[in-house]
Order: C-alpha cells, then sequence, then structure tokens
C-alpha cells in the first residue's frame, strides 16, 4: 500500500469501511424487502379492484361483503378490506349479523 496514512489510521479506516459496508448490506436488505412489499400490496390492490369491478356484475352487496369476508378480507369498518387470513374477526362477524348475513365457518 503506499499511503501516507500511519498505520493505525489505515487500519480504523478499515473498521470504519467494514462497518458501512454492513450498513449499506442492511438498507439494501430492506430496500428488498420494502420492494417486495410494495408489490405484494399492488398485486392485492389489484385483485381487490378486480373484486370491486366484478361485483358490478349480478352480485349484490350483500353477497360482495361475504365473498370478501370469506376470501379472507376484512369487511368491518375499522379494518375495511385489509388482509385477515385465517383469524375471525368479531367486528366483521357482528357487521355481517346486522345485515342479516352469515359468513362460511
Ligand atoms: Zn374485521
Amino acid at each position: 500500500m503506499s499511503t501516507n496514512l500511519p498505520e493505525d489510521t489505515g487500519g480504523m479506516l478499515t473498521v470504519a469501511l467494514a462497518g458501512l459496508e454492513g450498513q449499506l448490506n442492511e438498507v439494501l436488505k430492506e430496500t428488498r424487502r420494502l420492494r417486495a412489499r410494495v408489490a405484494a400490496l399492488e398485486e392485492e390492490n389489484q385483485r381487490l379492484r378486480a373484486m370491486i369491478l366484478a361485483a358490478g356484475e349480478g352480485e349484490s352487496g350483500r353477497q360482495q361483503l361475504v365473498r370478501l369476508y370469506n376470501e379472507g378480507y376484512h369487511v368491518c369498518p375499522p379494518h375495511f378490506a385489509r388482509v385477515r387470513g385465517n383469524e375471525g374477526c368479531l367486528f366483521c362477524q357482528s357487521f355481517l349479523e346486522k345485515k342479516g348475513l352469515l359468513p362460511d365457518g
């Protein structure tokens, strides 16, 4: 190495660079994670749009709500259209019951 820096300064720089490299990797990892999340949300958004559009064709609003719920989305006002997964939601259930609808299972 043809550097004018004293030996220990070079060592410190190496350590600092390694630290920066590590941080950069973390940032890149986080960026990849966020990209994947955005892609998943866009996909879900498209799915919901498609469902809403398809809904105009024949299905009543009540049927749409039940379908949305049965496909794993919230239909309750506090969480509307968010992913429910396999978890039951008491808000959804009472919301559907109030409308005289009963979800599958
Ligand atoms: Zn809900």
